[in-house]
């Protein structure tokens, strides 16, 4: 197999050297609990600190308003879960789009059975969220809107600031899922509006397992995980100090250069565009084709089945996705293809390539040429091409 082209950064990224660097001594010099009292392990406590006034100079907040969580998961379930319970006298409505991650959607699916009662605004056919929509969908008894601000699947980046203001003068607490979004494109929450923000680690060049929640001072949401008085009492348990300092690296990495990578990653996404348009009849690109992640592209391939093609690529040692990770797995079309309009067998066929900001020219140009290989190999092995290529010819 030749040297592997990692095309499936919007699944998990690569930790960066720098990362894992400033992680170690945190392992086995500097273990102590942040919590004890003695010099050696208040140093660590300094870490925390320092960590959190690093991430949150990243989005124009102060270092109180970040609180570490185990990722993106854990971010989304605080935000919902914790909301709805302390404003369930207030009110029991959730408002929400229909293309979330289902880190947001299955928490919905969970608040539901506990009574609330959640809305689910459709998107246009490039993913955006319908902003009339939303504002016929706000109620007396509307405690919440959770709006991703970008999508994992298909890119598309959402009027945030507008989502943000609707909520606000209608004095409605706004959420927004950044884990694809923050330290991959500019992000302000006083200039977005943005009450409650969830972001992770793995997804821009930290580790695993670690992720935030910035909550606006102010905001009343009420503690996740009871035990001790970590995080400002909402979120008990010894500090993955590491992985703190690790994510904090990782986030002050991007923003140094965040407009450098957005132009270089841009620029390849482009191009992986252009060819695989021009190159190959019958493909759809997904996803809005300006408000997009300058490392996402999502084709459909007609006629064009996704997991043989995911395999094909494999072979040539290319990691793509047929959905989201979690999708991938189960035989539904992707929640957000169908939501953007796409029929079942289009939505089969569909392929997410996602960049990083080590991808190559050449890497991006040997995965235009595998597809202009595999998709024609695979549409004639396609009953369903040969009689449309009939009809075409008759
Ligand atoms: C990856 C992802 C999550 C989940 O983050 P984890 O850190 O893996 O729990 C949530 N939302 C979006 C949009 C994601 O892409």
């Amino acid at each position: 197999m030749s040297k592997l082209i990692y095309m499936d950064n919007a699944a998990t990224t690569r930790t960066a050297p720098e990362v894992v660097e400033a992680m170690l001594p945190y392992f086995t010099e500097s273990y102590g609990n942040p919590s004890s009292l003695y010099g050696f392990a208040s140093q660590n406590k300094d870490a925390i600190t320092q960590a959190r006034e690093t991430i949150a100079k990243t989005i124009g907040a102060k270092g109180k308003e970040i609180y570490f969580t185990a990722g993106g998961s854990e971010s989304d379930n605080w935000a919902l879960k914790a909301t709805a319970e302390l404003l369930k006298d207030k009110g029991r409505h959730i408002i929400t789009s229909a293309i979330e991650h289902h880190a947001i959607l299955h928490t919905c699916d969970y608040l539901e059975k506990q009574g609330f009662e959640i809305t689910y605004i459709g998107v246009d056919e490039n993913g955006k969220v319908k902003l009339d929509e939303l504002k016929a969908a706000i109620r007396e008894d509307t405690i919440l809107i959770s709006v991703m601000f970008a999508n994992n699947e298909i890119g598309t980046i959402q009027p945030i600031k507008e989502i943000g203001e609707i909520a606000h003068e209608h004095g409605i607490y706004f959420h927004t899922d950044a884990v694809q979004a923050y330290a991959h494109i500019p992000i302000n929450v006083d200039e977005y509006n943005i009450d409650m923000m969830s972001a992770s680690g793995h997804k821009f060049y930290g580790p695993k397992g670690i992720g935030f929640l910035y909550i606006r001072t102010g905001v009343k949401i009420g503690s996740f995980v009871h035990g001790g008085a970590q995080e400002r009492k909402r979120r008990a348990g010894t500090e993955n100090v590491p992985g703190i300092v690790g994510m904090a690296k990782a986030a002050e990495m991007a923003h140094e250069k965040l407009q450098e990578t957005i132009d270089y990653e841009i620029k390849l996404r482009d191009h992986l565009i252009d060819r695989v348009m021009d190159e190959i009849p019958y493909t759809r690109l997904n996803g809005d084709r300006n408000d997009r992640l300058p490392n996402n592209t999502n084709f459909s391939f007609r006629f064009v089945e996704g997991e043989s093609m995911l395999i094909m690529l494999d072979m040539k040692g290319i990691c793509g996705s047929s959905g989201s990770a979690c999708a991938s797995g189960s035989l539904d079309p992707s929640h957000v293809l169908l939501a953007i309009g796409l029929p079942h067998e289009i939505a089969h066929g569909s392929l997410r390539l996602t960049l990083s900001d080590q991808t190559t020219m050449e890497e991006i140009d040997a995965t235009a040429d595998a597809l202009g290989e595999i998709i024609p190999q695979l549409r004639a092995m396609s009953p369903l091409y040969e009689d449309f290529v009939r009809k075409q010819t008759k």
